[in-house]
């Protein structure tokens, strides 16, 4: 038994051909899944009754149902997304003017267990399958076309790397969902051998690394991963990066008030992000959440003040506003209030 969304289009022919099932269906198949985005066998009216019986039994159509929805006024949707075993994860699609981008989680919790992320506050659970990934995905295509998605939801992608790299080839591959590469982006809170494996795949997936702090002392402090993995490592590694694959890596940079907001903050992230060629930085300001009051959204004035100073340091930034944040759309929230409503924390 095959999760029929972790296969990849051009794998279709040889497993019918393995199970005595005829090839030539493999193009019928694809486009009952990626055309028809059909959510059972059942529906795929093209392929003979006999043969949708075999295709449930053999290659089944991952379970995956909408448990919650929150909606936040700027448009964005939230959603939490149940499997068969109980366990569930969120997916949030942001809609702009010219875009329409789902971010999607792959693992249920997080090991990694950075300060301000409500996705770490309970640990890790389980990895999802790529199947599982994929079936985020197709619950919102269903809602409107994906223009793009960030894997910017639950869970570290570095840490669950084949299952994500599998998905991300099923939803970029022409003969399925077909969603440019350069419209996926990853984001890793810099687990390191991450970085070589990427650029071995010959894709061009866009990469994002959480950096959030300028110094080893409060990068550990913030993000656990540093001490594994310090900024020296992982400076490097983006270098490496950037040189094999000649692609943008972008810095995400969470500001948080009063933590690492100061201005020789700046002047360090600055000097930092230089250090690596053809690097950008976004600019965040938290999203607060519940398990630590005391992190704070910081002032606007705080905002340009890092701005300017990154940009009187020709390191090219963009300020993001956080979207959704009534939706509690900072990752791992929903979840995170749905498992304390129901009394499992
Ligand atoms: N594990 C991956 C992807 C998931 S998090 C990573 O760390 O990159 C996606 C982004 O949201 C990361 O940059 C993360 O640091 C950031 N983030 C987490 N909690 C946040 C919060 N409360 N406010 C703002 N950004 C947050």
């Amino acid at each position: 038994m095959i999760p029929a969304w972790s296969i990849l289009p051009e794998e279709w022919k040889p497993l019918l051909a393995e199970r005595g099932l005829r090839p030539f269906r493999a193009d019928q198949i694809l486009q009952a899944l990626y055309r028809d985005w059909i959510e059972t066998w059942d529906a795929a009216t093209t392929l003979p009754l006999e043969l949708r019986a075999r295709l449930a039994e053999e290659f089944p159509l991952t379970r995956a149902d909408v448990r919650a929805v929150s909606q936040g006024v700027d448009g964005t949707e939230k959603l939490l997304v149940g499997f068969a075993d109980g366990e569930a994860v969120e997916t949030v699609l942001i809609p702009a003017k010219d875009r329409f981008t789902q971010c999607i989680s792959t693992q249920v919790g997080c090991a990694m267990g950075c300060a301000f992320c409500a996705s770490g506050a309970c640990g890790l659970v389980r990895s999802l399958g790529a199947d599982e990934i994929v079936a985020q995905y197709m619950l919102a295509r269903r809602r409107g076309t994906i223009t793009n998605i960030v894997v910017m939801g639950m869970g570290e992608p570095f840490m669950n790397y084949d299952a994500t790299m599998r998905a991300l080839k099923v939803i970029n591959a022409g003969k399925g969902p077909n969603l440019g590469a350069r419209h996926i982006t990853l984001s890793t809170c810099g687990v390191v051998p991450g970085f070589a494996r990427l650029a071995s795949e010959g894709i061009q997936f866009e990469l994002s690394v959480s950096l959030h702090a300028p110094t080893d002392e409060l990068r550990s402090k913030l993000m656990p991963v540093n001490r594994r993995w310090p900024l020296d490592e992982l400076v490097e590694a983006c270098a490496a990066y950037t040189r094999a694959t000649k692609r943008i890596i972008t810095f995400e940079y969470t500001v948080i008030d009063g933590v690492n907001d100061s201005r020789a903050m700046a002047e360090a992230l600055a000097a930092l992000v230089r250090r690596v060629p053809m690097a950008k930085v976004n600019l965040i300001p938290l999203s607060p959440v519940s398990h630590r009051p005391d992190f704070r959204t910081p002032p606007e004035k705080t905002m340009l003040m890092f701005l300017d100073v990154l940009m009187k340091n020709r390191v090219q930034t963009m300020l993001r506003r956080s979207r959704g944040k009534d939706a509690d759309a900072a990752c791992g929230q929903l979840r995170l209030r749905r498992s304390r409503e129901n009394g499992a924390m």
